[in-house]
């Protein structure tokens, strides 16, 4: 019998006072936390009737009930289902469809998304959180004390079928023994929906554990300090930050969303040691003035991953922070990174070198044979953190995996090449191809070039019609702040002209005021691409 809630109760037999969560000044103890997770678990069972592998749908934004109902579901042998906040109650309601949850774990402000599954009875029941009214008393964060459930203005009160967080974990009702295993299901993650729907990658307890187990070898500090939590926990590259922190018995402070003017401060006064963001919050935390106020020495490890990072931006952390940020590249369906840049020879615009046991290779990705050293193909790999398939989904599932020398490798679907010393280097996903007449156009060779200019804040290279080359690039560019009346297509295409290839430059240049992105900070290209090929057609 194994569970990843294994690692939250070593956590807190080791070291039961310690600060585990600090959320808006509010701290609870590993032991607090601890207690908390048993009871709604036993909760679960009891009066929730959840079953081993029953998938329970867990709904609000980064909050310590997410750490609690998580750690919870895992212990009651069921499966958590955590999804994006921002879904809409017709996204939720594909999310319940397709995963089959019976139960849900939400915080107030969600229950709007969930009731019309409970009143037509898919979901039988429900546990509602009183999002940000969750205090602790002062001086005792060994004890938990939930504030009862107050109906908002003009909702309905709690139905026979909705619990009160609160009670839920104050109930102290135990949970039976633990009777999955390694090999078993622990959390459905959907991925960000990039290219498409998002889809549930299912990972195992085992894979997990990896995952959590061998990112933390590289966090090698020996001054107290803690983790700053501000990416969502229900993405792999939240949740990954959250179960490092679980498993290492460190403090997390935790963000319900991201605020650039409050993080200088914030790691100053927690000594925050390491942070995970994705480029844009960096971005914009480089602007902030705030950043130059606050002594940020304790940072050792800023992670960013998701997209590439800027190398300009990298440069420019490194100089100010004395460190450069690691850049490490991975996806939901490997429990997150699988490519890492070692702390000691971190490298600026690249992936980084394949983690402990990670065989990643280059593929040509119509044939599907092997490839050397600094020849471009798709990139695959073969890990002990991969996941068992897509859940509900047979075909997407054997399309992801291809056989190399007897081994299951994933199909990342992303393009790029890895170099002499080992490193990887991400060109851009093999979906977003351009083909120019034959050539080759990748959309984020020409982003990079054009955010580099120094007018340009943020663009999105797309596929345009071209009755000459079938396809051409046109440019989707966000200006910086007061770049009105002094940008123009005309300077942005000559810029193009200087630094690319004559095939790559944008044809189209359109300024739009933002970009639309997925939660992990992408932008949503797919959604852009269909919306240009409808008006071109
Ligand atoms: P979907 O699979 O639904 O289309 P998604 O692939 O964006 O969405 P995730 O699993 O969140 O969903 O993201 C994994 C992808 O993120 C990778 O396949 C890769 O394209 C991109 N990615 C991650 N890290 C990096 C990085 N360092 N540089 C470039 N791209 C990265
Ligand atoms: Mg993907």
């Amino acid at each position: 019998e194994y569970s990843l809630y294994r690692h939250l109760e070593a956590s807190a037999e080791r070291a039961p006072a310690r600060i585990a969560i600090d959320y808006y000044g509010r701290p609870i103890s590993y032991g607090g936390l601890h207690r908390a997770v048993l009871n709604l678990a036993g909760y679960l069972q009891q009066c929730l009737g959840v079953r081993c592998g029953d998938r329970v749908l867990l709904l609000m934004q980064n909050c310590p009930q997410f750490i609690i109902a998580y750690y919870a579901i895992l212990r009651a042998n069921a499966v958590v289902v955590a999804i994006n906040p921002m879904s809409t109650v017709d996204e939720t309601a594909y999310y319940l469809g397709d995963c089959g949850a019976r139960v849900a774990i939400v915080t107030q402000d969600m229950l709007a998304k969930v009731r019309p599954r409970l009143d037509d009875g898919s979901l039988t029941g429900c546990i509602v959180g009183a999002y940000s009214d969750m205090t602790y008393p002062e001086g005792n964060p060994d004890f938990l004390q939930i504030p009862d459930f107050v109906a908002e203005a003009g909702q309905p009160p709690l139905s026979d079928r909705e619990h009160e967080f609160g009670n839920a974990v104050a109930a102290a009702l135990a949970p039976s023994p633990i009777v999955v295993t390694g090999s078993d299901l622990a959390v459905i993650a959907y991925t960000s929906g990039t290219t498409g729907k998002p889809k549930g990658a299912m990972l195992s307890h085992r894979a997990l554990a990896l995952a959590t187990a061998q990112r933390s070898l590289w966090l090698d500090d020996k001054a107290p300090s803690s983790d700053l939590l501000v990416l969502p926990m229900c993405h792999i590259a939240g949740m990954s930050g959250m179960n490092q922190a679980i498993f290492q018995g460190r403090s997390i402070v935790l963000l319900a969303r991201w605020d650039a003017g409050a993080v200088p401060a914030l790691i100053e006064r927690f000594r925050v040691g390491r942070l995970g963001g994705v480029a844009p919050m960096l971005i914009e935390l480089l602007a902030r003035p705030e950043f130059a106020r606050h002594d940020l020495s304790s940072l050792k490890r800023l992670y960013v991953g998701a997209t590439p990072t800027p190398v300009s931006i990298a440069k420019e952390l490194e100089a100010r922070l004395g460190r450069v940020p690691i850049e490490c590249y991975g996806m939901t369906e490997t429990c997150g990174s699988t490519h890492i840049n070692p702390p000691m020879d971190a490298r600026c615009g690249c992936a980084g070198i394949p983690q402990i046991d990670v065989d990643a290779r280059i593929i040509d990705p119509e044939n599907l044979t092997e490839l050397d050293c600094n020849e471009s193909g798709e990139i695959v790999i073969n890990c002990p953190t991969q996941f068992i398939g897509y859940w509900n989904k047979p075909e997407a599932t054997r399309e992801a995996f291809v056989e190399i020398d007897g081994k299951p490798f994933v199909r990342t679907g992303d393009i790029g090449h890895h170099d002499e010393d080992g490193y990887f280097h991400i060109t851009d996903r093999l979906k977003r191809m351009i083909n120019a007449s034959g050539l080759k156009i990748w959309p984020s060779e020409v982003e990079a070039c054009l955010v580099a200019h120094p007018l340009v804040q943020e663009a999105c290279v797309l596929a345009a019609y071209d009755e000459y080359r079938g396809e051409t690039a046109k440019a989707l560019i966000v200006p910086v702040p007061d770049a009105e009346g002094t940008i123009s297509a005309e300077i942005i295409i000559e810029w193009a002209r200087t630094h690319l290839a004559a095939y790559k430059v944008p044809r189209l240049i359109e300024f739009v005021g933002s970009l639309p992105r997925t939660l992990s900070g992408k932008v949503l290209w797919r959604a852009l691409q269909n919306e240009q090929n409808e008006n071109d057609r």
